[in-house]
């Protein structure tokens, strides 16, 4: 055993004070869950209390990158040596630690992906799983492993740490053979009165939580701060959605010259000495106050010193699978009741704070209480992609905190085998695991790797990222035609895809060739929701990047519709229709119905009325969604070519043979041939001949 260096806690923290109660439950027990406030010391702390403990190799997880590298940092400042040496961190891409290191930080993801090579975890003696109440599915995993490895490592200790949110959970979660649970430490210190503001930017908020304006959530912050600069000297944290919204909110700052107010951002993708600058209290001469723009990261996992004030933005990207649609979408949404009151809690921690809330009070009462783990919130195909590529076993059979619904497994595991991710054995093929490399939606995944194929990789990365997100083209219903107009100017008649291609390239031009206030500006000209836009083009950097790691760049822009196509179409096989011949003839007849189509195993629908084909349907379409509202609609359709679906079915294609019979003119069998993909006619009557072999 290596010689400690002299460990001493910061005699102001909650952990601290707890330690020797803590180590005792460490020592009497396998698995410990403590639950404690942010800013406890439960991240800084437990680790150099395992260390005391005489525990030699502990791997301590976190959710985030940027919080990975930060906590190694300060716990190797506290305990005073070099980072990489005794305390170290790993995130993917870079590697800090070495033999000497016993405190291990990581990303959750990494841990996981450990489990491949040392399925019994066998470098580590103790596992401390952090932040928890993410309840993100990495973290879902690794419950359920653990859960299940236990005893099979009588001598790994396992830690949890949790905000206050439900604690019990994990303790019946980890409850040993007699059903004891394990046992839950509490360690909230104290905390000061918050006073929340209500400041919201919009009168109205329509039903879909829609009616923010671009406008107003910078105006709103502005003033926020305005109105904070009459209170008592203190830091400000601004909570927002994204790194875009983020450089978007600093620049409008900036262009106010508010004076002696520095800005810092804060989000994942910050340099290391940019993330310095938040932990370094000392101040330029002249500065008063700063005002740390974060997102989320900054709710729970990062305390950011000094913070008297908070303006909450309200927002959150969450990846969110629609019941409805079917599809996995990225969606910014309005943050839960429990990450609001978390986020106006960082205003309390040193003395009385203030926070403001650029909503309503009406608004925060109607949200959710918590946010739905992510189990909850991911379609199952998703979860089997990953777990069949983590190898984790049947999914029926693995220890989840909340076990999925049987009926979304079964129908998860259709669409892998639609996707061609499966191998007959029910195993992962080469496609299923490229798919499970792109964290997005199968069905999205399957059309990038398509796109390779076809290269037209740049053009379809844009479709799907488009997909991903809320529609930025707006309609208000005072100036509908203006703005149907508006967008009517990249329609394609033949494909709604491609309409979307048209709007993407026309605002990567105007972009170039604009100032960001003017472009601002043109966006909401031309009834397009600015920070929606901005959302496509942050999506479009993520997916951009993710590809580029599997080998597939995005590569030049280049025109080719088929290409295009073919590739979104591998990935919606199950989602096409061929036009009903009597619908539409009867549709014409009294003019009221439009047409109908009818889609694989049966199901009839109509393209969606805001679809540029709902006026002249084509004889076949694929859909990017089908959702049932007053009738199943297929929402953003394009025509197709059928017979291009035989080819990407392969073996989910089935043939059937008429009439065969001997032509003497040819010397061979003749026969007719009628391919269908899921009950829908791809081929019909095609004249087949066998010859002799
Ligand atoms: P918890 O995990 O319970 O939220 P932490 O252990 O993260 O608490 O934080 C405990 C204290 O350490 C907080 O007061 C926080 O401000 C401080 N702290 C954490 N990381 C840093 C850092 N990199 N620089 C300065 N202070 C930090
Ligand atoms: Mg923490």
């Amino acid at each position: 055993m290596s010689v400690l260096p002299r460990i001493s806690y910061p005699p102001e923290l909650p952990v601290s004070a707890a330690r020797d109660e803590i180590a005792d439950a460490i020592r009497d027990h396998q698995v410990v869950i403590v639950a404690g406030a942010t800013g406890s010391g439960k991240t800084t702390q437990l680790p150099k209390i395992c260390l005391e403990l005489g525990r030699e190799s502990i791997g301590h997880t976190q959710p985030r990158r940027i919080a990975a590298r930060t906590i190694a940092e300060r716990i190797a400042e506290e305990v005073g040596v070099e980072l990489g040496d005794l305390v170290g961190y790993q995130v993917r891409f870079t590697d800090k630690a070495s033999a000497a290191t016993r405190i291990k930080l990581m990303t959750d993801g990494i841990l996981l992906n450990e489990l491949s090579h040392d399925r019994m975890l066998s470098r580590y003696d103790t596992i401390i799983l952090d932040e928890a109440h993410e309840r993100s599915l990495t973290i879902d995993f690794l419950l359920g492993y653990l859960k299940r490895l236990l005893p099979r490592r009588p001598d790994l200790k396992v830690i949890v740490t949790s905000a206050t949110i439900d604690p019990e959970s994990f303790a019946r979660h980890f409850a040993s053979a007699d059903g004891t649970p394990a046992p839950v430490l509490e360690v909230s210190g104290r905390t000061y009165p918050v006073e929340i503001r209500y400041r919201p930017l919009v009168a109205e908020v329509d039903e879909e939580g829609e009616g923010r304006e671009d406008r107003d959530l910078f105006d709103g912050i502005l003033a926020g701060l305005d109105e904070l600069a009459g209170e008592a000297p203190g830091d400000v944290l601004v909570f927002l959605s994204g790194e875009n919204e983020i450089r978007d909110a600093e620049d409008a700052i900036r262009a106010r010259n508010l004076p002696g107010t520095e800005v810092l951002p804060l989000y994942g993708r910050l340099s290391a000495a940019e993330q310095h600058r938040i932990f370094d209290t000392s101040r330029a001469p002249g500065i008063r106050r700063r005002v740390v723009l974060a997102t989320n990261v900054a709710e729970t996992s990062i305390t950011v010193p000094g913070i008297k004030y908070v303006v909450d933005g309200g927002t959150a990207r969450i990846s969110r699978y629609g019941a409805r649609s079917k599809v996995q979408r990225l969606p910014i949404e309005p943050v839960s009741q429990a990450s609001a009151n978390q986020r106006a809690g960082r205003a309390g921690r040193t003395s009385d704070g203030i926070a403001i809330r650029l909503y309503s009070e009406e608004d925060y009462e109607k949200r959710p209480a918590y946010t739905d783990p992510e189990i909850l919130r991911t379609g199952l195909s998703a979860v089997l992609l990953q777990m069949l590529d983590l190898d984790l076993g049947d999914i029926a059979d693995f220890p989840f905190l909340q076990p999925p619904d049987p009926r979304g497994i079964r129908d998860g595991r259709e669409l892998l085998r639609e996707l061609g991710a499966l191998t007959a054995d029910g195993g992962l093929s080469r496609t299923g695991r490229d798919l499970a490399r792109l964290p997005i939606d199968p069905r999205f995944g399957r059309m990038v790797l398509e796109s390779k194929r076809n290269g037209v990789a740049r053009e379809v990365l844009a479709i799907v990222a488009g997909l991903s997100i809320q529609d930025p083209r707006e309609r208000p219903l005072e100036k509908r035609e203006q703005a149907d107009q508006s967008h009517a100017r990249f329609a394609d008649p033949t494909s709604d895809f491609l309409s979307l291609l048209n709007l993407w390239n026309h605002l990567e031009q105007r972009q170039k060739e604009l100032s960001s206030s003017a472009f601002r500006r043109l966006c909401r000209a031309e009834f397009l929701n600015y920070l929606r836009v901005r959302e496509w083009q942050d999506v479009y950097r993520q997916l951009e990047r993710l590809a580029r790691r599997i080998g597939i760049p995005a590569g030049e822009p280049k025109v080719d519709p088929d290409g295009i196509h073919r590739s979104l179409l591998s990935g919606l096989l199950s989602q096409i229709g061929v036009l009903d011949q009597r619908s539409a003839a009867s549709g014409r007849d009294k003019g009221r119905r439009s047409a109908e189509f009818v889609g694989a195993r049966g199901v009839k629908f109509a393209v969606f009325p805001g679809s540029a084909l709902a006026k002249r349907p084509p004889s076949a379409v694929m859909a990017a969604e089908l959702v049932e509202t007053s009738r199943l609609f297929a929402r953003t359709v394009a025509a197709i070519d059928v017979a291009w679906a035989e080819r990407l079915a392969g073996d989910l294609v089935k043939r059937n043979y008429a009439e065969p019979h001997w032509e003497a003119k040819q010397g061979a069998a003749v026969g007719f041939e009628t391919v269908t993909l899921f009950g829908v006619p791809l081929v019909t009557r095609r004249r087949v001949q066998w010859s002799r072999v």
